[in-house]
């Protein structure tokens, strides 16, 4: 039979890379399949400024870095690639995790894959996708040097794309569906200090529409109240309207609630299938940080570790070869006591 891992982590990010330091620092030895896309949606955030240690800021993607070092340090080994497929072991057995034909056996999995971007579902925005309607301002802003452009959303997001946006293009426009905005107040008045940023509420997207090269050129606005309709040209259109978990490979495997989101016991990380724990955006509705989502790593790390102590008789790598002693596990001396 193949090698059993003592614990998989599905994804990265500041869930999975603090999952990976925490059973790695534990002596777990654990393989991390960070997915092709690593380190998350830090990877598309500029200066991040509410990490406590990090006084003057830093950039998402290197704060990603410096994570995935880390937990590198200690011995996580990595594959940079993405699960295909995940089946849950029952009574017992190990647990498989497919990177295409690969299969991969663990005595615990971790799920940190995260949360996407939001589409808004209307016409054109498939269809326009990367000709002009994006979901990352950090990644595609430069194309829109002294170009008009929109941000759609009204969330600490949507500010945050649009005070970057307005470096590059010569007006932004956040298109919000309400008068009101969930973003925090900082982030606000931030966005509303800059000069070539300016706001429409309370309008929603009705269709993106191409011009005659093939490119986005404009878009259906309706207002809200009213329903009156409104056509905006432009040359950009961005996206914010928040996250989708990213529970597509236990779908009709492990409990989800109506959002996808995973459901986990109580304040632990423990899901519905013993074994197989949860963390970071993958679980939670409300807070996502990366400081939240680094703490629910860091507690699936130590659920799998007291997991693993309190059953021995799960078998190890040796064990199922025959060759083994499990007494000669760490963890088995605190599981007998
Ligand atoms: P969010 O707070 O959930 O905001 C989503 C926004 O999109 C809301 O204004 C919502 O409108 C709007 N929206 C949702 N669905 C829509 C639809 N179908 N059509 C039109 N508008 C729609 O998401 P987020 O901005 O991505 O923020 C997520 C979390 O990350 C928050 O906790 C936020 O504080 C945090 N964050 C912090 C920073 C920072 O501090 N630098 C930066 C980014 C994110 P309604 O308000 O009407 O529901």
């Amino acid at each position: 039979m193949a090698d059993v891992e003592n614990v998989i982590i599905i994804g990265s990010g500041p869930a999975g890379y603090t999952a990976s330091l925490y059973t790695s620092r534990a002596n777990l030895n654990p393989l991390c399949i960070e997915g092709f896309m690593w380190g998350g949606l830090l990877q598309q955030t500029t200066d991040v400024e509410n990490y406590p240690g990090f006084p003057e800021g830093i950039m998402g993607p290197e704060m990603m870095q410096k994570f995935r070092d880390q937990a590198e340090r200690f011995g996580t080994r990595f594959i940079t690639d993405n699960v295909t497929k995940f089946e849950p072991g029952s009574g017992g057995e190990p647990h498989t995790v497919w990177v295409d034909d690969e299969a991969y056996k663990a005595r615990t999995v971790i799920l940190a894959m995260g949360a996407e971007h939001k589409k808004l579902g209307v016409p054109g925005e498939d269809e326009l996708g990367g000709r002009g309607v994006s979901y990352c301002a950090t990644c595609d802003a430069a194309f829109y040097k002294d170009r008009t452009t929109i941000i759609v959303g009204g969330g600490d997001s949507a500010m945050e794309e649009a005070i970057f946006l307005a470096k590059f293009s010569s007006k932004v426009t956040i298109v919000h569906r309400r008068d009101e905005f969930r973003a925090s107040k900082i982030m606000l008045e931030r966005a509303k200090a800059v000069e070539n940023i300016e706001f429409l509420t309370p309008y929603t997207v009705k269709a993106f529409l191409p011009g005659d090269n093939g490119q986005l050129d404009r878009a259906d606005l309706i207002n809200t109240e009213t329903g009156e309709e409104l056509v905006v040209p432009m040359a950009g259109a961005f996206i914010a309207i928040g996250h989708e978990p990213q529970s597509a490979i236990v779908d009709g495997l492990i409990d989800v609630d109506d959002e996808g989101y995973v459901k986990v016991d109580g304040r632990s990380t423990r899901t519905n299938i013993p074994g197989v724990f949860a963390a970071g955006d993958l679980v939670d509705h409300t807070y996502r940080q990366a400081i939240t989502a680094s703490g629910s790593g860091c507690q699936a790390a130590l659920d799998a570790e007291w997991y693993l102590r309190d059953n021995p008789a799960v078998p190890t790598p040796a064990a199922l070869e025959g060759t083994g002693n499990l007494a000669e596990e760490q963890w088995a001396p605190v599981a007998r006591s």
